[in-house]
Parts: structure tokens; C-alpha cells; sequence
């Protein structure tokens, strides 16, 4: 109230100042009213003509003018500034000022049914036969009539309703259709033709009223009351027709017009034409926008649209930005797609390389991680030892392969290279070994294994390489029990000749003996004093006796009739020798070997080969003395030591058992033996070789141990010999 006070008497003063510029310049501009004209041009300007001669009289320093526009010219008009002021409905005035700025002036009091009401409504109405349509919500599915698409009354109120309950006419209807005018959307109701129907307010009262229908026949749906609108509505109550101005309107015009509007009399021929009551000050048109954007409608539904467009005006340079963008991001991610799978690809083939070339190596191969478990194993692993990757994998395989050794002592598994190599990191090679296999049995082994490294050098476990040497293990075997059987025969036939030699040798001194003995007899038989005689028969046989001594002599000295080619020899070369014919013994016996070489006698005088012969032997008498004795006491020792005088004394000591006193002293005695197999001729032919060479073996017992030490001394060469012998 108090507002409208002040409004007023602005709005009376700003007229009061324009009337005085308006007379000062003795001008009188044209004023345009567009009025939106949709009964036809000629009943628009009967119409509101009346209203503009009002305000002619009223403002006489403005000329106002009627311009009718039909729906389709309002928007033009206003955009084009054609006219000043514009008297629209609702639904395009709320259009024209969400878009054009258009501003209300003054709501219109319509008289309706003879009534002023600045507010209008709609109402929803069945035939009151139609017991099924109660509710709103009972209209689903149903048939519905309406008086245009366009009318804010006739159809847009009525759907904003339903729409408030989730029904869309466009959707839940069995039918939707427009009527085009009031009545006939009412007559189609009550003839039945139509189910529901929709109106403006005040259509049925007035019909009503003028004995076109009997209004006892419809019923209204969703009926509403309001103390202040008694016509019959269904909807909200939404303001009348505004009078407004356009942006460029002068606003002291506009407030000169409006305040003659609201000062319009009740008895101005301007109210009869137009059919309304007068002018009120503007309502609030809050609820018509409410509607248009509930529903989408425009301005509502172009305006979503409005603002992508100048979006996309405002930021284009982002929005091509973006899209360069998308597109890069989209051909590098086809790339790396593109790229990946070729990477799955070529691993595929990798992968089925790498198991072929697994499946396919006659050796057998397997994985260990850091904690001696097995992580792979290879086809040819599986034929060997008949384990399986079930079996294998994922368990510790010293457990499985490794846990014994072949003489069924047990194998520490920190003794298992396999282990170790992870271990250390170290690579190792085994040349001599055995797996167990699934069936209780084992296999012997070559193995290397090679620790496995990261891509950082860190160990991640070992892949062992193994082959099945059981085949060569046997050959070799063959083989060297047909040398062991050759040098058997070799030395067989050596004695046989021997034999028959010292046969055909002593053969004579033993008959003669043997005839000079009978002789004897005879002579004593025949005359016990012939002792004359007899003791030439005994000298006889006494010199025969000493002839055959003499052969056996002469046999002892068969070794070294030949004085031996003595040269300038490594002694380290000649032991290698023998180590090399006795090493798998050695080691299949479990000796611990010990090597104690002078560096400064390292070339001796001597016939190689045939020191070669005795330091076997020695070597050979040695091992088979240890045989007899625990695996822990097993040691064999070969040292060298310059002794005074340019001699070097070679010296082999064992920890077996021994020899007795009474055997020391016949030791070098042919044909002295121990042996069940022996032939007791080694140390003797050795002693010969030694001798030959202007030495002697002696034996000894080693002091603090069990066992026999054999030495005997060679003559050192000097280095000018060792010179000469090079260059010779
Ligand atoms: P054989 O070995 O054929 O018996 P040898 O002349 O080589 O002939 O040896 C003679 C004997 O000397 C052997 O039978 C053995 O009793 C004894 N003998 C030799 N070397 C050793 C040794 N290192 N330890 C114990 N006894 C030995």
C-alpha cells in the first residue's frame, strides 16, 4: 500500500514534467501501442481504439496510435522497436521479457461474466456421468480436449497441473486434441465425444449463463476455491493481460501512460469497447514464468539451447582446444591399443619360443627361487627323472633331487651347489653327480647352475642345466676295466716270459744240481768213505747253486739292464700325469688329496716315464691301503722338497694301515705281496727304476698318523740343463 502511494506520486510528477517539455517544444510524437490482435485487424482497433483516444485526451502532446499484430508479428515488432508499447497475454509478455527486456506497465481488469479480475485460471471438467473420473490422476489414458497448444488458459495451465503429477498429455492421453475455441472444447464434453476437457475460467459460467449447456452436467476436476476468484478452476490463478513498454520506450512516457491508465474512469467509453474494467498497477508474473519453465517451454526451452550457442561463441577457441585435444587423446589411445596388442603379440610368440626351445633341449632344465624352491621344470626334466611339474613346482627340489649322496650318506642342503649358487651369486659347474628320481632310483648328473639376476643386478633365484651322464659314466667304466684287464694280461705275459725265461735259465744249474746231488747219493751209496768224491759232486752242485742264485740276481737287474735316457723333467708335469690316471679313484673313494710342491725344485734328472711308473705305483699302494679304512681318514699326501746336495726328495705318505716290521724289511723283494691279487713285483721293479737312477726308495712310518710314507730323492737339473733341454 504504502508503495504503491509513492509509485503513484512519482509517476504524477514525472507526467506533470513531461506535459511542460512536451508544451515547450510544441511537438507531438507518435506513439505506438501493438496489440496483439487475434479476432482480425478491424475488431482489434474497434476495440482498443477507444483506449488510445483516451490517452490522447489525456496526453494530448502524444499522438497514440493502434497497431494490431497477429501472434506471428509480435516478436518482429518488438525486436524491430516498431512500436512503443505492447498489450500482449501473459504467456507472450513473460517471452517478450525474458528476451527483449519488455517491461509491465499495468495488469488489465477483465470483465468476465460481468466481474473485475485481474487474475484468470483454468478449469478441467468431465461429464458428470463419468464416475471414473474423479481426480486428476484419473484422466490417465483417457481422451482429453483443449482449446489450442498456444493458450495459456485453454491448455497450458491445465498441463502444468498434470504435469505437477507426473501425467503428459502428449503421453498419457488415449487421445489429445485442440479444439481451436472454448465452446467447442465444452460441447465435445458434454456430447460425450470427448472424455476431459479444458477451458479458460469463466467459459462455463458464461455458457451457463446464456442457456448454452446446463452446467449440472460437467463436473470439475481438481476443483480449487478462492475467496478472492469465485469463478469455477482447477489450476492456479495466474495475472491478466499486461500493458508494458519496450526497452527503448522513454520512461517518462511510460510513466505518464501508466498513471493515465490507472486514472482511466469507470464510465470511459475506452472500458466498454475493450470489454475490461480498467487498468491495475502490474501484477507479479513470477507464476507464468513458473510455467513456461516447468513445461520447457520457450523462452524456457530455447534458452538451454540459447546459452550452448553463446557458449560455444564465447569460449570457441576452447571449444576447438578441447576438441584437438579429444582427437590427439583418441589417436594415442588407438596407438597404444594398436601398440599393445602387437607387445601381447610378440610376447605370445616369446612365450611360445621360450617353451618350445624348454620343451625341445634334450637337457633338462628348472627354475629355483631364493628360498630353493622350484619354480619351473622342462619336458626332458620330467623324462629323466619322471618328476612332474606337480610335483615339483613350488617345493624345495634339494628335498626331492638332491637329499642323499650315492653311497646313501646324507647331503646337507647347505652343501647343495644349487642352494649355494643362489646364495652367492656365483656360478657353478658340478661334473659329477646324481638326481633321485620318482621312482626311487637316481640318475648321474652333469649339472651348471646360473644364478638368475633382476633387471637391478639383485639375485632372484638360479636355473639349473643338467645332463643324464649315466650312459657315459657306464662307458667310461667299460672302459677303464678293460684297460685294468689289458694291463692285467700285459702284466701276465711279462711274467709268463719272465717265467719262462727264468724257467730256461735255471733249468740247467737245477738239473745239474739235481744230477750231481743223485751222483752224490749213488757215490755214497756205493761207498760211504768216497767223500772225496762227494765233496767234488757237492762243489758241483754248491757252483750250480750259486749259477742259479746268480739268474735270479741277473732277473732282479731285468728292470734296469737298459741304463734309462735321464733328462731334465717337471715334476710337476710327471705328477700331473699319474694324478690324472688315478683322479676318478680318488674321488670315487673319497681321499682327500693334499699337493705340497716346492716352487724351488720344480725340474728334476730323471727318465719321466719311468718315474711316472713309480710314483703310480706308490700312489696306487697308497689308495689301496686307505680303502681299508674310514672315509673320514682317507688322505694321501704328495710333497717335494730340495733337500742338500742338489737333490729333491719326492715323498708319498698315506693314512692307511700300514706295514708291519717283519713286511718292511722284504718290502722291495720280488714277489713279496700281501695282496690276495697282487703280484709283489711294483716296489721292486720301482726300487730298480730309482736305483737306476743312483737313488733309493725308503720307507718310513709317519709320526702323529697310521700309515707308511715312501720316499726317495732325484737329482735336481740345473737351470742351464733345463736351458738345454728346451732348446734341444
Ligand atoms: P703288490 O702291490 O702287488 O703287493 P708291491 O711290490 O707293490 O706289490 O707291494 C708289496 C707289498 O708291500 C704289498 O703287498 C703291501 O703289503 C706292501 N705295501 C706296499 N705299499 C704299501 C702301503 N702304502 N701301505 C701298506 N702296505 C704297503
Amino acid at each position: 500500500m504504502h508503495f504503491n502511494i509513492i509509485f503513484l506520486s512519482f509517476i504524477l510528477l514525472s507526467s506533470l514534467f513531461v506535459e511542460a517539455s512536451a508544451q515547450a517544444t510544441n511537438e507531438t510524437p507518435f506513439v505506438k501501442i501493438g496489440v496483439l490482435s487475434h479476432r482480425g485487424d478491424e475488431k482489434t482497433l474497434k476495440m482498443w481504439g477507444p483506449t488510445a483516444n483516451y490517452l490522447i485526451a489525456k496526453l494530448p502532446q502524444y499522438d497514440f496510435e493502434i497497431v494490431p499484430l497477429d501472434f506471428d508479428a509480435v516478436e518482429p515488432a518488438v525486436k524491430a522497436e516498431a512500436v512503443d508499447f505492447i498489450l500482449v497475454n501473459s504467456g507472450i509478455y513473460v517471452n517478450l521479457e525474458a528476451k527483449y527486456n519488455v517491461t509491465r506497465l499495468a495488469t488489465m481488469i477483465n470483465l468476465r461474466n460481468s466481474a473485475p479480475y485481474s487474475i484468470f485460471g483454468g478449469v478441467i471438467f468431465a461429464h458428470s456421468d463419468r464416475d471414473d473420473i474423479q481426480r486428476l490422476e484419473d484422466t490417465q489414458g483417457k481422451s482429453f480436449m483443449a482449446v489450442d497448444e498456444t493458450s495459456l488458459g485453454g491448455f497450458q495451465m491445465a498441463w502444468r497441473e498434470f504435469n505437477a503429477i507426473g501425467i503428459n498429455p502428449y503421453h498419457h492421453f488415449s487421445r489429445l486434441e485442440f479444439g481451436g475455441i472454448h465452446d467447442k472444447v465444452v460441447m465435445a464434453v458434454i456430447s460425450g465425444e470427448i472424455d476431459i476437457g479444458t477451458v479458460r475460467t469463466g467459459i462455463l459460467e458464461r455458457m451457463s449463463n446464456a442457456g448454452l449447456i446446463d452446467i449440472d452436467e460437467l463436473k470439475i476436476i481438481n476443483p480449487k476455491k478462492n475467496a478472492k476468484f469465485p469463478s469455477l478452476h482447477s489450476t492456479r490463478l495466474y495475472p491478466e493481460w499486461p500493458f508494458s513498454q519496450l526497452e527503448h520506450t522513454d520512461s517518462q512516457l511510460a510513466r505518464e501512460v501508466a498513471v493515465a491508465l490507472f486514472q482511466m474512469p469507470k464510465i470511459d467509453p475506452a472500458l466498454q469497447a475493450g470489454k475490461y474494467a480498467g487498468w491495475s498497477i502490474p501484477l507479479d508474473y513470477h507464476e507464468v514464468h513458473a510455467l513456461f519453465k516447468q513445461l520447457k517451454l520457450p523462452p524456457y526451452s530455447s534458452l538451454s539451447q540459447l546459452t550452448i550457442t553463446e557458449a560455444i561463441k564465447r569460449y570457441w577457441y576452447w571449444v576447438i582446444a578441447s576438441m584437438v585435444a579429444l582427437l590427439a587423446l583418441l589417436g594415442l589411445t588407438s596407438m597404444v591399443v594398436r601398440h599393445n596388442r602387437e607387445l601381447q603379440y610378440r610376447q605370445r610368440r616369446l612365450e611360445r619360443r621360450h617353451q618350445l626351445i624348454n620343451e625341445s633341449v634334450a637337457d633338462g632344465i628348472y627354475g629355483v627361487d631364493l628360498v630353493g624352491n622350484c619354480t619351473f621344470i622342462n619336458r626332458a626334466m620330467t623324462e629323466m627323472t619322471g618328476w612332474t611339474p606337480e610335483d615339483l613346482i613350488g617345493k624345495n627340489q634339494h628335498l626331492i633331487l638332491h637329499h642323499t649322496h650315492e653311497d646313501g650318506s646324507p647331503f646337507p642342503r647347505t652343501d647343495c651347489p644349487v642352494y649355494q649358487s643362489s646364495f652367492d651369486n656365483q656360478p657353478r659347474f658340478v661334473e659329477d653327480d646324481i638326481f633321485w628320481k620318482k621312482n626311487g632310483s637316481y640318475i648321474s648328473v652333469e649339472y651348471s647352475c646360473t644364478p638368475l639376476r633382476g633387471l637391478r643386478g639383485e639375485t632372484r633365484g638360479s636355473v639349473v642345466v643338467f645332463r643324464d651322464i649315466s650312459a657315459r659314466k657306464q662307458a667310461q667304466k667299460h672302459v677303464e676295466e678293460h684297460q685294468l684287464q689289458l694291463a692285467h694280461v700285459g702284466r701276465l705275459s711279462t711274467l709268463g716270459e719272465m717265467a719262462s725265461g727264468i724257467a730256461h735259465e735255471l733249468n740247467q744249474p737245477l738239473t745239474a744240481i739235481s744230477t750231481n746231488a743223485r751222483a752224490c747219493i749213488r757215490l755214497l751209496e756205493a761207498d760211504v768213505d768216497n767223500a772225496e768224491n762227494c765233496a767234488d759232486v757237492m762243489e758241483k752242485i754248491a757252483s750250480q747253486a750259486e749259477r742259479a742264485g746268480g739268474v735270479i740276481r741277473h732277473i732282479r737287474h731285468f728292470t734296469h739292464k737298459e741304463l734309462p735316457n735321464i733328462k731334465p723333467a717337471k715334476l710337476k708335469s710327471m705328477l700331473n700325469v699319474v694324478l690324472d690316471l688315478v683322479d676318478r679313484e680318488i674321488k670315487s673313494k673319497k681321499i682327500i688329496l693334499e699337493l705340497d710342491l716346492d716352487q724351488d725344485a720344480q725340474w728334476v734328472m730323471a727318465q719321466d716315464i719311468q718315474v711316472e711308473q713309480v710314483i703310480l705305483n706308490l700312489v696306487r699302494n697308497a689308495i689301496e691301503s686307505l680303502e681299508s679304512m674310514p672315509k673320514a681318514k682317507r688322505k694321501l699326501m704328495i710333497k717335494t722338497r730340495s733337500m742338500p746336495r742338489g737333490k729333491v726328495e719326492i715323498r708319498v705318505t698315506d693314512t692307511g694301515r700300514g706295514i708291519k716290521k717283519v713286511i718292511q724289511e722284504q718290502l722291495f723283494e720280488p714277489f713279496m705281496t700281501t695282496k690276495d691279487n697282487g703280484m709283489g713285483l711294483g716296489l721292486s721293479i720301482s726300487q730298480g727304476i730309482i736305483e737306476a737312477h743312483g737313488s733309493q726308495i725308503k720307507v718310513e712310518t709317519p709320526i702323529g698318523h697310521s700309515g707308511v710314507s715312501f720316499y726317495f730323492g732325484l737329482l735336481q737339473s740345473s737351470a742351464k740343463e733345463v736351458e738345454e733341454m728346451k732348446y734341444a
